[in-house]
């Protein structure tokens, strides 16, 4: 990497402002591992990457990019897709990771304050000798300040995503500017809420170096469980009747039959290669004991032709880690393609029509993609391995996903769930609130006037140009 000339003034005036130079590195290995993602835009190398290590030294990093008017692209444990994290101009990576202290634990209040870098297991490991954990659980062990930044879910679902459990933050503006929004109270009308603008704002907004999050007991007792079906619909149309019907299934994953032969081939697994509900139940013995007969009375009522109960927690692990560790399974089986899912979420009773219209889609034009499903949220994933130098795959996949996107606005849903924008989903969010992008352009041009933070990424930038003011 050879530095433009204002870059190397500027990696000069950044080893004087963070305390250690060598935590400004322009390395080759440093700069190409901050450089794409796991989706399939093209990655493009940034010039220099700083791990700051406090909010100061943020400030003073912003400070000195917004006089230089270079941009900033936040990152965290690079685990998102959509184009996020790629320094689309160049200019600096701001890698977050070793700001990884758990600040505070408030075992009576149920909340927990940490650094951006923190991951999500070392919190968990950290929480568990309180008795108490950290729900929101997106699978890959990604960083509280992305999970903040991208408004995370996953297969956690009772809970809620990110903006539900992020209680308060520290955030520093483009300008330097250390601020702090929420509270650690439980509830606030304190003004407008800025808490929920920072999360899923995928750093363009200001860069999180503190949050403090809602954290929960660990319950008493845990079930795992599985039941195939013998269509694909009676398997979603039984997940809605579990979701809105017993109240300890914490975790609710839909996954169809081809998916599952996949599955079984890659672990060694002998499930039934039909559509199939991967389900965790959490509370008391008495509370699981009487749900387990609900779900098997909803398993019959949709026809089930098997349902599992799971009660050895090591085998309950091995569930799930499969399950979560399936998209990096389908990495390795589909070496140098790229993942990429469709994340289209309907309101849960439409969501078995429209998981059955995607199917079909696919099987008509003879597409592979493998069905996951957050099933509890009305919330499905097709995930699609491929090859970023095949313009004819892309437009494939961005025809089917336009279709399921068109299939959701219509019945009051939304292109993204828990994924983001990025780069890759702009077209969706202009097709799905075209309406709203003057605001959010305004809000954008108010927090970061010089647009130096992860520039690209959300609000196309045309629609930042002076001309469209
Ligand atoms: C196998 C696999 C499965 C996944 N499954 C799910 C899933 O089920 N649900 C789900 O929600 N996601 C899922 N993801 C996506 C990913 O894990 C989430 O988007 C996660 O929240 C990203 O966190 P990160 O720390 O890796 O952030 P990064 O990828 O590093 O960054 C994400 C975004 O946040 C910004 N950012 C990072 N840190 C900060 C900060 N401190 N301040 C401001 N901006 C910041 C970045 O600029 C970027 O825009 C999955 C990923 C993989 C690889």
């Amino acid at each position: 990497v050879t530095p433009a000339p204002d870059v190397e003034a500027l990696v000069d005036s950044l080893r004087l402002t963070v305390a250690d130079p060598s935590r400004v590195s322009t390395g080759e290995s440093i700069i190409a591992l901050h450089a794409g993602d796991y989706g399939y835009d093209a990655s493009r190398l940034p010039d220099v990457v700083v791990f700051p290590l406090s909010a100061e030294e943020v400030s003073a990093v912003l400070t000195c990019a917004t006089t230089s008017r270079v941009p900033v692209v936040p990152y965290g444990a690079g685990t998102s897709g959509e184009g996020k994290t790629i320094p689309l101009q160049g200019g600096i990576s701001l890698d977050l990771s070793r700001m990884d202290q758990i600040v505070t634990v408030h075992p009576d209040d149920f909340d927990v304050v940490v650094q951006p870098g923190v991951l999500r297991h070392a919190l968990n490991r950290g929480l568990a000798e309180h008795g108490l954990f950290f729900p929101v659980d997106p699978g890959a062990d990604a960083s509280l300040g992305g999970m903040a930044s991208t408004n995370a879910s996953g297969t956690t679902f009772r809970q809620g995503s990110m903006r539900n459990n992020v209680l308060a933050l520290q955030v520093v503006l483009a300008d330097g500017t250390i601020m702090r929004t929420g509270a650690r109270a439980r509830k606030t009308t304190a003004g407008y809420d800025l808490t929920s603008l920072f999360v899923g704002a995928e750093g363009t907004l200001g860069v999180i170096t503190e949050l403090t999050l809602r954290v929960y007991g660990i319950p008493e007792h845990v079930i795992a469980a599985r039941a195939a079906f013998p269509d694909l619909r009676a398997a979603a149309r039984a997940a809605v009747a579990i979701s809105n019907g017993v109240p300890s299934v914490s975790r609710l994953e839909i996954l169809d039959g081809p998916t599952i032969a996949i599955f079984n081939d890659h672990y060694g697994t002998e499930l039934t290669e039909a559509p199939t509900l991967f389900l965790e139940l959490a509370g008391s013995r008495g509370m699981l004991d009487e749900d387990i007969e609900l779900i098997v009375g909803l398993g019959e009522e949709y026809a089930t032709t098997g349902i599992h109960f799971e009660r050895d927690r090591t085998a309950q692990h091995q569930l799930w880690a499969a399950r979560h560790n399936f998209g990096n399974a389908l990495m390795v089986r589909h070496p140098g393609r790229s993942a990429t899912a469709t994340d289209v979420c309907v309101p849960l009773s439409v969501l078995p029509d429209a998981i059955v219209h995607a199917r079909d889609i696919l099987r008509e034009r003879d597409l592979d993609a493998a069905l996951l499903g957050h099933a509890g949220d009305g919330n499905f994933h097709f995930v699609f391995m491929l090859d970023a130098g095949d313009p004819e795959e892309i437009a494939a996949y961005k025809r089917f996903y336009r279709e399921i996107v068109e299939y959701a606005l219509e019945r009051g849903g939304t292109s993204t769930a828990e994924h983001g924008v990025g780069v890759s989903k702009i077209e969706f969010l202009v097709r799905e609130h075209g309406d709203l992008m003057p605001s959010m352009c305004a809000i954008k041009r108010a927090l970061d006037p010089e647009n130096i933070l992860n520039p690209g990424k959300i609000i196309p930038a045309q629609m930042l140009e002076p001309t469209s003011a």
